[in-house]
């Protein structure tokens, strides 16, 4: 199972005690995955379509808590689909169906119905429901990456309006939602590891968060340890080469003019570096026989440079 199915998966037991986060739970799913149909005899009928079981339940059993309401939940077999299966849940009774509509406040007292259903910000007014509503939302159309490889979090609206709604409601609980436009659609995202554990929070989707904040401890633990190890590879290849040039250095003077052409003290580090090219310059000093510190070993492999240096130059003219 996917990342985003156990979240959902999670989140459709979830079931929350008090009626106006119900509500407005509903109200997002009808308004992010739902539509109102009327019939020629002027009745209504509330549906939404999924292609999650688990979601096709939470929505019967929200109906079923805050109105008493039994749906009718129907399940269809795509054939041209890989997943294959789509469930409608149905409110087909015109009262019930009024009813609900009043509730989430999509009716105008006249009994016109909002064209966009828009859910009127009275709905989800307590932080309570606005949690409720986030969730229903991303019940409805939304989605996560598997954390193991990136970090999106994501909720699909089909109007400006509705997706600047919902990034509101995200952004009050101080977190960074944007909005981008993908095809006809208006999508809601969070692109941030720790500001989708915070959102996991808010729906209250605790077992996933723990899962991702698990993910991401283990993640950071893995770049900082391999952080590490470039870190010391790139100083051993350090060490590696200035010893490389080193030897060909003292190699030169020894063709040119003789080891024992040099001051004892440099032909006796430089005698020990043809030796020892492998050694840290602390411990060739501490081979020495009157041992000398890292930098009195630097100062004379430097001095034996610059003599190679020098006679390179004679040579060219
Ligand atoms: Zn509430």
């Amino acid at each position: 199972m996917s990342f985003s199915s156990e979240v959902k998966e999670e989140l459709s037991k979830h079931m929350s005690e008090a009626r106006h986060c119900q509500i407005a739970e509903i109200a997002a799913m009808i308004s992010l995955c739902g539509k109102v149909t009327i019939s020629e005899k002027d009745e209504y009928a509330v549906k939404i379509h999924t292609e999650n079981i688990a979601v096709a339940k939470k929505f019967y059993e929200l109906l079923k808590a805050a109105f008493h309401i039994k749906a009718a939940i129907a399940m269809k077999k795509n054939v041209y689909l890989r997943k294959g299966k789509s469930y409608t849940v149905a409110v087909s009774k015109h009262e019930e169906a009024i009813q609900i509509l009043k509730a989430i406040k999509v009716l105008g007292k006249d009994g016109e119905i909002q064209e966009e259903m828009s859910i009127s910000n009275m709905v989800v007014q307590n932080t309570c429901c606005k949690r409720s509503f986030i969730r229903g939302s991303f019940l409805s159309s939304g989605s996560i990456s598997d954390p193991e490889k990136t970090y999106h979090f994501e909720i699909v609206c089909l109007s400006e309006e509705k997706a600047n709604q919902l990034k509101e409601m995200i952004q009050f609980f101080e977190i960074d939602a944007k909005v981008v436009t993908r095809k006809k659609y208006y999508v809601v995202y969070v692109k941030e590891g720790a500001m989708i554990v915070d959102l996991l929070n808010i729906m209250e989707a605790h077992v996933s968060l723990m899962k991702l904040e698990n993910v991401r401890i283990l993640k950071d633990m893995r770049n900082s340890v391999n952080r590490r190890v470039n870190c010391e590879t790139a100083n051993i290849n350090k060490t590696v080469s200035a010893a490389v040039k080193q030897v060909e250095d003292i190699k030169y003077i020894e063709k040119r003019i003789g080891l024992d052409g040099l001051a004892p003290g440099l032909e006796e580090i430089a005698r020990l570096r043809l030796e020892q090219p492998e050694a840290t310059l602390k411990e060739l000093g501490e081979m020495l026989q009157s041992p000398v510190g890292k930098s009195g070993v630097n100062h004379r492999l430097r001095k034996l440079s610059a003599i190679a240096q020098e006679l390179r130059e004679n040579e060219i003219t």
